[in-house]
């Protein structure tokens, strides 16, 4: 598997481009931004991205995917409860200051267990409400990797004081769909450092509390 990460745009959002290193087929997680360098990526390793999936509405993650889709033809992929926080980018845009992306069009809304696919790479798609309603996880089980969203971070879980956020709910999220991987599951968080599911459950005390 071909996986790089590259933190883009204010927030550093931890955008992943994913490959099949034999067909060359891949994806794009989280374009919010600096979507140039996520092309330069593209290229060096020589992909055709057939995905773009987006974990969740928040302009840090969705910014650039307009753009990426121009530039690769691949569909974009939401969860349809986010939907409506995609009519709020300008408000959005206006919270951390950048300029709004202009209106993003999702092709596919993926739900619970749907697979996005890749070459022979297959992610899993883990409904995750909480951080916002439509908050969504990728799963690659062969590859013993999560990418996580603004769901699960090292040490910390999502914020939940925005539009559509609950904190009852991404506690839910967070015990029955990913504390049910294995412990040696690598996390791709949001933002910030990579993890895994056994040290999260261990030490973080959003979890580790009854
Ligand atoms: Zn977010």
């Amino acid at each position: 598997m071909i996986h790089e990460i590259i933190p883009v745009g204010p927030l550093r959002c931890n955008c992943s481009v994913i490959g099949d290193e034999t067909t060359r087929e891949g994806m794009v997680i989280d374009p919010g931004d600096e979507v140039e360098d996520v092309l330069a990526l593209v290229r060096k390793h020589n992909l055709q991205i057939k995905q773009i999936v987006v974990t969740h509405a928040h302009i840090d993650h969705v910014g650039g995917a307009m753009q990426l889709r121009a530039a690769t033809g691949a569909p974009i992929f939401l969860n349809q409860n986010d939907h409506s926080l995609l009519n709020m980018l300008d408000t959005q845009a206006a919270w951390i200051g950048v300029p709004t992306p202009g209106k993003v069009e999702v092709d596919i809304s993926p739900g619970q267990d749907d697979a996005v696919k890749a070459g022979s790479l297959t992610g899993r798609v883990l409904h995750t409400p909480g951080h916002t309603e439509g908050s969504i996880c990728l799963y690659f089980q062969t590859e013993k990797k999560l990418i996580a969203g603004d769901t699960l971070f090292a040490g910390s879980i999502g914020r939940t004081d925005l539009p559509g956020g609950s904190y009852k709910k991404i506690l839910s999220s967070l015990h029955e769909k990913l504390l049910s991987l294995p412990d040696e599951t690598i996390v791709v968080p949001g933002h910030g450092v990579l993890t895994t599911i056994g040290r999260e459950r261990e030490t973080n005390p959003f979890l580790t509390k009854s």
